[in-house]
């Protein structure tokens, strides 16, 4: 029977059913923007809660939708790690009574491992090895991969995640959050070379990244090169459209150029480019032109695959499942 996957680890809530690991009969996904907007960003406490509010509805509508019972299941995977341990604890709850009712194994997921899973769902081949690019909220890493859920990782952040850094700019700008989509969409309307900003370079021996530089570059430039200057209000910024896509161009850079050089320097043919930021259409456009000028390939999921869900949940626990078998029911939840 297929995998009732569930994933609840920062700020949607999300179920899905999936057959043999890549076969999606559903796939729902609840987002709390409106519940956070107001904030500016992911309160924990608000997460945790409206998590408790919706994860029983969002299992039956992955199950009303996928045509199946509970009874029909294989096994049930959940995420339990890294996230916002309170709202992790809610999904891995309902989890584990579900299992716990109807006798079901339970499947421990990684979220980051998923998210690379993701990349693969809809290749007729495994890419492996491969490099993996995880560009989201609260991650910005390379990873060697050798299979399903075997990472190294081989450069990663030194600060800011580039989907955090999309956010902290799309709010000096006053644009709605999240602010990746909000840049992305106004960028085609900016000229992308009207501001240089600058584009971190690590040293070629120690691959990394770092996205705080480039976020006061654009906190300086709205303050007239002047560090004492207020802040501008959103309304009063002139060049908002050319800030972002200068900005957006400049993140886009210096996530291309480690890609390319780590699948150089790994001997590997593919590159997957997952999480949420693996959305945007620039850095697709970018990282595919480079990558077929270096004679390699990027793979990317579908949009939907790309912000968080649950099917990569289940996909991924159909085939940790084949490999380790199930969990004890008194697994636990980790923030990291
Ligand atoms: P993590 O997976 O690291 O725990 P997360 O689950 O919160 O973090 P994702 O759902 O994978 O992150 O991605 C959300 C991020 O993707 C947000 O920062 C959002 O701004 C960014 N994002 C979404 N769409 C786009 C886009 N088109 N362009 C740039 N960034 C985008
Ligand atoms: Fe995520």
């Amino acid at each position: 029977g297929p995998i009732l996957g569930i994933e609840s680890s920062c700020d949607d809530t999300a179920a899905a059913v999936v057959r043999d690991g890549r076969e999606v009969l559903s796939s729902i996904v609840r987002s709390q923007i409106e519940e956070h907007s107001a904030f500016g960003g992911v309160v924990p406490e608000v997460a945790g809660r409206s998590h408790l509010d919706h994860i029983i509805a969002v299992v039956d509508r992955a199950l009303d939708d996928a045509g199946v019972g509970l009874d029909d299941l294989r096994a049930i995977a959940v995420t339990t790690r890294p996230g916002l341990i309170g709202s992790l604890l809610v999904g891995l709850s309902a989890a584990k009574g579900l299992a716990f009712g109807r006798g079901l194994p339970i499947v421990p997921v990684h979220h980051i491992e998923a998210h690379a899973y993701a990349g693969t769902m809809e290749l007729d081949e495994d890419p492996y090895p491969c490099v993996a690019l995880v560009v989201s909220g609260g991650h910005t890493a390379l990873y060697r991969m050798e299979g399903h859920a075997r990472m190294e990782c081989l450069a990663r952040t030194l600060d800011d995640a580039a989907g955090e850094a999309f956010d902290k700019v799309a709010s000096l700008l006053g644009l709605p959050y999240p602010g990746g989509p909000s840049i992305a969409a106004l960028a085609p309307e900016g000229n992308p070379k009207a501001i240089q900003f600058p584009r971190y370079r690590a040293k070629p021996e120690r691959p990394s990244f770092s996205f705080s530089g480039l976020k006061t570059a654009v906190l300086y430039h709205l303050r007239g090169q002047n560090a004492l200057n207020p802040t501008p209000a959103p309304e009063d910024i002139a060049d908002r459209a050319d800030v972002a896509a200068s900005f957006q161009e400049a993140a886009v850079d210096a996530l291309v150029k480690p890609t390319i050089q780590a699948a150089r320097d790994q001997g590997v043919q593919t590159i997957l480019v997952v999480g949420g930021v693996a959305r945007n259409e620039r850095l697709r456009a970018k990282l595919s032109e480079a990558a077929e000028a270096a004679g390699l390939r990027a793979v990317y999921p579908a949009p939907t695959y790309c912000t968080d869900n649950a099917a990569m949940i289940a996909g991924l626990g159909h085939h940790l499942l084949e490999a380790h078998g199930p969990a004890d029911l008194e697994l636990d939840a980790s923030a990291r």
